[in-house]
C-alpha cells in the first residue's frame, strides 16, 4: 500500500485486518505514532493509554479476526465513560474520576473488535461550539492551527481530520458532532434521539443528547452507527427499533429522492462562501436524480432561544450531582460546613461557561419564571417538531448548511456568548425535533477552510440521509482532501 497505514479509512483498515494484510499491532503503532507527532500542535487528545491499547492489540492478534471493527482503533470523547480511564468532560470538577463501567457504546465497539484508543478533548461538559471552554486547553483545527476546530466534539473532529484516529465518537446536544465535523472537513452523524443508548454518556441535556460517529467518510459513519445503535435496557429512552444494515444500503442512489431546501436557512448571517458551496452541492444532488424543491420551517427562527432555555434547564439539574461528594474532585480546605465544601468545590471546579449555564438554567426553572420561560419553550419545541413533521410528509430529506461560517479564530466569539450560540443556528432545531442529521464535506473557503453540508431525515430514517450523503460523496472529491499537519517530534 502506498498510503501510510494511518491514512486509511476505518473500513479500509477493517478489510485489511480481516484479510490478514495488516496486524492489529501494526494498526495501533501507526496511529500511536501519528498521535504523538500531531498532538503537541493540535491537542485533540487529552490522554492515550498506550499500554492498554497495545495489550488489547496483542490479545486480538491471538484470535481469529471477528467483528465489524476487528483491530480498528477508535477514539472516544471525554464525556463517554470508559472503564478505569479518567473521564473528565474536560472539566476540573471531574478530575480523577475513573468510571467503574463502560458506556454501552464502548461495550458495543469492543464487542465488534474495536480498540479503544484514547480520550478526546471537548468543551467543558459539551457546553460550547469551539472547544475553547475545555479546562485542559484548546484543540487546534488541523486545516489552520490559528482557528478553532468547532465544538463541542472538537477533539473528535480534529483527530479524525488529522488521521490520529481512524474514527471517533462524539456527542451532539445542539450540533456538537455536526458543527465540528463541518469545520474540520470530516463526516459527522447525529442519530435520531433514542437510536443510540446514552448509558454511560455523562448527561448535558437528557432530552437532547445523542452519541454518534465522526468519521473519514460516509461508509465509516454507517459502519460505526451500525455497531453502536440499538435498544439498550439500561437506557429507558433508547428505542426498540431494529437496526438496518446501514452500510449495505448506501448504494441505492438518489433517483426519485425528494429533497426539501428550507428557505429560512439561506438568510442574513450566512457566509457567502458557505452559501455558494451549499448551492453547488444542491446542483450536484439534482444532477444525481434528486428532486430538490424549496420548503419552509416557519418556527426555525425560535430554535436558538428555545434551546438555550431547555438545554440550560436540563444542564443545571444534571450538574447538581457534581458537588465534591461522589465524583471527581473536592476542595481540600479542612474547615467549614458541608455547604461551604459544596460551594468551594463548585466555585473552583466549574469554568465560566458551565457557571453561566447553571445560572441561566436555574433561573428559567425558578418559581415565577418557570411558566414564562421553561413551559413556553416546551410549547415552541413542539411547534418546531411539527414543522419537520410537515416537511417530511413531502420530502425524504432536507438539506441545509451545517454551520453559518467556516472555522473562526481563537477568541473571536469568547466575549460574546450570543454570537457563539448562533454558530449552531442550523443544527439546534434538529435536536429539538429529535431527528437525525449528518454533515458531509461540500467545499472549501478561499482560504482553504472546510465547509459542511447538512442532510436531515425523519426519525429513524438514518438510512435515507446516509444514502443521500453517500451518493453526494461519491460524486465529489471533497472528502479526499487532507490537511497538511505540521508534525512535531514529541520530547520523550
Ligand atoms: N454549541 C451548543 C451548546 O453550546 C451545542 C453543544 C452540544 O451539542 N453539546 O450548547
Amino acid at each position: 500500500m502506498s498510503r501510510p497505514l494511518w491514512a486509511l479509512t476505518a473500513h479500509e483498515l477493517a478489510d485489511a485486518l480481516r484479510q490478514g494484510q495488516v496486524r492489529p499491532r501494526e494498526a495501533v503503532e501507526a496511529v500511536l505514532e501519528r498521535w504523538q507527532s500531531t498532538n503537541t500542535l493540535l491537542h485533540a487528545y487529552l490522554g492515550v493509554n498506550a499500554e492498554a491499547v497495545r495489550a488489547r492489540a496483542e490479545r486480538l492478534a491471538s484470535q481469529a479476526p471477528q467483528g465489524k471493527l476487528f483491530g480498528v482503533p477508535v477514539a472516544i470523547k471525554d464525556n463517554i465513560c470508559v472503564r478505569a480511564e479518567e473521564t473528565t468532560c474536560a472539566s476540573r470538577i471531574l478530575r480523577g474520576f475513573r468510571p467503574p463501567y463502560h458506556a454501552t457504546v464502548v461495550e458495543r465497539l469492543e464487542a465488534e473488535g474495536a480498540i479503544i484508543l484514547g480520550r478526546l478533548n471537548m468543551d467543558e461538559f459539551a457546553f460550547g461550539s469551539s472547544t475553547e471552554s475545555s479546562a485542559h486547553g484548546v484543540t487546534r483545527n488541523p486545516w489552520d492551527a490559528t482557528r478553532i476546530p468547532g465544538g463541542s466534539s472538537g477533539g473528535s473532529a480534529a483527530a479524525v481530520a488529522a488521521d490520529s484516529a481512524f474514527a471517533a465518537l462524539g456527542s451532539d446536544t445542539g450540533g456538537s458532532i455536526r458543527q465540528p465535523a463541518a469545520m474540520c472537513g470530516v463526516v459527522g452523524l447525529k442519530p435520531t434521539y433514542g437510536r443510540v443508548s446514552r448509558y454511560g454518556l455523562i448527561a448535558f441535556a437528557s432530552s437532547l443528547d445523542q452519541i454518534g460517529p465522526l468519521a473519514k467518510d460516509v461508509t465509516d459513519a454507517a459502519l460505526l452507527l451500525e455497531v453502536i445503535a440499538g435498544y439498550d435496557p439500561r437506557d429507558s429512552t433508547s428505542a426498540e427499533v431494529p437496526v438496518p444494515p446501514y452500510r449495505e444500503r448506501l448504494t441505492q442512489g438518489l433517483q426519485g429522492l425528494r429533497i426539501g431546501i428550507p428557505r429560512e436557512c439561506f438568510v442574513d448571517g450566512l457566509d457567502p462562501e458557505v452559501r455558494r458551496a451549499v448551492e453547488e452541492a444542491i446542483k450536484v444532488l439534482r444532477q444525481l436524480g434528486a428532486a430538490c424543491e424549496p420548503t419552509s420551517l416557519p418556527h426555525a427562527e425560535y430554535a436558538v432561544a428555545t434551546y438555550y432555555i431547555l438545554a440550560t434547564a436540563e444542564a443545571s439539574s444534571n450538574l447538581a450531582r457534581f458537588d465534591g461528594v461522589q465524583y471527581g474532585w473536592r476542595n481540600a480546605a479542612p474547615r467549614g460546613s458541608l455547604l461551604e465544601m459544596y460551594q468551594r468545590t463548585r466555585a473552583e471546579g466549574f469554568g465560566a461557561e458551565a457557571k453561566r449555564r447553571i445560572m441561566l438554567g436555574t433561573y428559567v426553572l425558578s418559581h415565577g419564571y418557570y411558566d414564562a420561560y421553561y413551559a413556553r419553550a416546551l410549547k415552541v419545541r413542539t411547534l418546531i417538531k411539527q414543522d419537520f413533521d410537515r416537511a417530511f410528509e413531502r420530502f425524504d430529506c432536507l438539506v441545509t448548511p451545517t454551520a453559518p461560517t467556516p472555522a473562526f479564530r481563537f477568541g473571536e466569539k469568547l466575549e460574546d456568548p450570543l454570537s457563539m450560540y448562533l454558530s449552531d443556528i442550523y443544527t439546534i432545531s434538529v435536536n429539538l425535533a429529535g431527528i437525525p442529521g449528518i454533515s458531509v464535506p461540500c467545499g472549501f473557503s478561499k482560504t482553504g477552510l472546510p465547509i459542511g453540508l447538512q442532510v436531515l431525515a425523519a426519525p429513524f430514517q438514518e438510512e435515507r440521509l446516509l444514502r443521500a450523503a453517500y451518493a453526494y460523496e461519491q460524486a465529489t472529491a471533497w472528502h479526499t482532501r487532507q490537511p497538511e499537519v505540521a508534525e512535531t517530534t514529541p520530547s520523550r
